[in-house]
């Protein structure tokens, strides 16, 4: 290798070179092409780790939550739920087809948790760790065909334009489906009249979940007979649908009563954590809440979000890597501001958040109450090069705060 001969010719570009590497058979290659192809290699992995999953990439269960546990605060249990059950599904999807008649079913996630607990966060995260196409619809905003408002095909528009229009890509994409429990039947014995916004809703969405080749307008809109339409495949797509199921735990609270009969039983009532009933969920009570089976059977792992506590609202405002304490502190530096918060200031305003019931989507309001004035002025002084800096203090939040019309911000959430 490496051996200096002169007249040689590169058998790749045909030129005379001094430097030529040698192999079996007399092939000569010239130090050009060598580093032109080792370019090459080094730009095509790198294509592929981004664009594409392997086996070879597949993050295990236990790097998927970690990465989560950067993004999102608590809610363990989910995480751990969503991060088995994500790295099943892409095991299935990216498995080489063996002749063995075991088939790995498809595992969609419902999680059930109040709103703004975490569900589209956690499910958007894991799409983004994943480099897959990613989509989120409403349930509410779906109808049975034929009615007004959206097929339940546009929820694969949405899909098919996230990846670009690659419908490989898009048929390994995750869609998220929220307020799911929004088209519940309004009560378990209804199937006499039919139910325009839920049951036809839910037998819509059944061929989706399964999986099964559907037409989608690429544009969206109504399907009509001589429009173009892309087959796409939901075998291999992940859906993950979240609901809030408010009032879901009379439901649990029911089947856990009627369950518990005898001594040994009530010893088991004894240790149930009333206030938290929503971990004891079963599909059972899915079905007292008004899914249709069949739906619940396709959605196979099922978990639930914890309401956040004072505690996560605070951490929320400074731990995850794009917290928002973080966003504005990057922000004020591109003008040379150096930005910090006074504990007791965010304290403050998470008992903002507190007091008006705002959860965690309020917090980005209030912040941008408490900031607004500051990302106003600041710029306005800046100096070339000359670094300034300025702290948020209690007082400075209070006296933002309490000019503002909180309730309209609660509207607002
Ligand atoms: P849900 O889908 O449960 O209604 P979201 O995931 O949309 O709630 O949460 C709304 C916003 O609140 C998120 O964008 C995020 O900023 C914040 N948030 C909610 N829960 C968490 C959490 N557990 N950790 C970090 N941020 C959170």
């Amino acid at each position: 290798m490496g051996r200096k001969q002169l007249n040689n010719t590169c058998c790749f570009c045909g030129r005379e070179m001094p430097q030529m590497f040698s192999g079996i058979g007399g092939v000569l290659i010239c130090s050009e092409c060598v580093e032109a192809g080792h370019k090459l290699v080094l730009s095509a992995p790198k294509q592929s780790v981004q664009g594409d999953l392997s086996v070879d990439n597949l993050p295990s269960p236990q790097e998927i939550k970690d990465f989560l546990d950067q993004y999102v605060i608590g809610q363990d249990s989910a995480k751990r739920f969503l991060s088995v059950a994500v790295y099943n599904h892409y095991k299935r999807v990216l498995q080489e087809v063996t002749n063995d008649d075991v088939e790995i079913e498809k595992s969609n996630i419902l999680l059930v948790g109040s709103t703004g607990t975490g569900k589209t966060l956690l499910a958007r995260t894991v799409a983004k760790m994943l480099k897959v196409p990613f989509a989120i619809t409403d349930a509410t905003s779906l109808t049975e065909a034929g009615y007004v408002g959206e097929d339940v095909e546009s929820l694969l528009v949405r899909l098919l334009q996230d990846a670009n229009y690659d419908v490989n890509k898009a048929q390994r994409g995750i869609v998220f489906i929220d307020e799911i429990d929004k088209i519940a039947r309004k009560s378990e014995n209804m199937s006499i009249t039919r139910d325009v916004s839920g049951e036809g809703v839910q037998q819509g969405l059944l061929k989706m979940l399964e999986g099964s080749i559907i037409n989608v307008p690429p544009k969206g809109g109504r399907k009509h007979p001589d429009q173009e339409t892309i087959a796409v495949d939901t075998k291999n797509i992940l859906f993950i649908c979240g609901g809030a199921f408010d009032g879901i735990e009379r439901k649990i609270a029911q089947r856990m009563n009627t369950q518990v009969i005898g001594f040994e039983a009530q010893q088991q009532a004894e240790q149930v954590d009333k206030d938290n009933l929503l971990q004891y969920i079963a599909p059972q009570d899915l079905k007292s809440y008004g899914l249709i089976p069949e739906i619940i059977g396709r959605l196979p792992v099922l978990t639930y979000l914890q309401p956040l506590s004072r505690a996560a609202l605070r951490s929320i405002l400074t731990d995850p890597k794009n917290a928002l304490t973080k966003q504005y502190q990057k922000l004020m530096a591109m003008d040379n501001v150096t930005l910090t918060f006074d504990d007791e200031a965010l304290d403050y305003i998470v008992d903002k958040a507190l007091e008006y019931n705002l959860g965690a989507r309020g917090l980005r309001g209030l912040m941008e109450t408490v900031m607004t004035d500051l990302m106003f002025e600041l710029p306005s002084h800046k100096q070339t090069g000359k670094q300034q800096s300025f702290t948020v203090t209690k007082e400075y939040a209070e006296q933002k705060l309490g000019k503002a019309d909180l309730v309209r911000l609660k509207n607002a959430v």
